[in-house]
């Protein structure tokens, strides 16, 4: 079977390196699927998973958004953060998630930012997702 390397790259280092049959995740216009041999591009991506699929089996990462880039021989995806499912802390989650929710009830307080707390929120929700392969 024919295959194509990616990558997930993050400030801290790398997330995930392989080489998989196929990568899917959300591009910031609709649901994108690579298989090898795609044309190259570039496109900004939604917070969400990226799911590899490996062996008859399916890799799932939670990226925070980010950009996907996809060259002949290798995807590269360049996110502020990203995590593997199984290194999900789902407790750390499950606390930003409440923070988060706890911000946004409190929105009519000038000091709140709005914005800021869904993407929060968004993160969490995420994380819980990929944490319980529920994407
Ligand atoms: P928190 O409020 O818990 O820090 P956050 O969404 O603000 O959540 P980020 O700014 O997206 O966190 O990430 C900061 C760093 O912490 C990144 O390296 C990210 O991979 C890591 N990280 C955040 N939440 C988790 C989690 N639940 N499990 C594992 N790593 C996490």
């Amino acid at each position: 079977m024919r295959t194509i390397k990616v990558s997930v790259v993050t400030p801290d280092g790398p997330v995930y390196d392989a080489d998989v049959e196929m990568v899917s995740t959300k591009a910031q216009s609709g649901e994108l699927g690579i298989l090898p041999g795609h044309i190259p591009m570039v496109a900004p991506l939604q917070i969400g998973a990226v799911r590899m699929k490996k062996d008859g089996k399916t890799e799932l990462v939670a990226v925070s958004g980010g950009f996907l880039e996809v060259r002949p021989e290798k995807v590269t995806i360049l996110a502020q953060a990203a995590e593997q499912s199984e290194d999900i802390d789902v407790e750390r989650a499950l606390r930003a998630k409440e923070r988060a929710e706890q911000r946004i009830r409190e929105r009519q307080q000038e000091h709140v930012d709005f914005k800021r707390a869904e993407l929060a929120l968004q993160r969490a929700i995420n994380r819980l997702a990929v944490a319980e392969r529920r994407l």
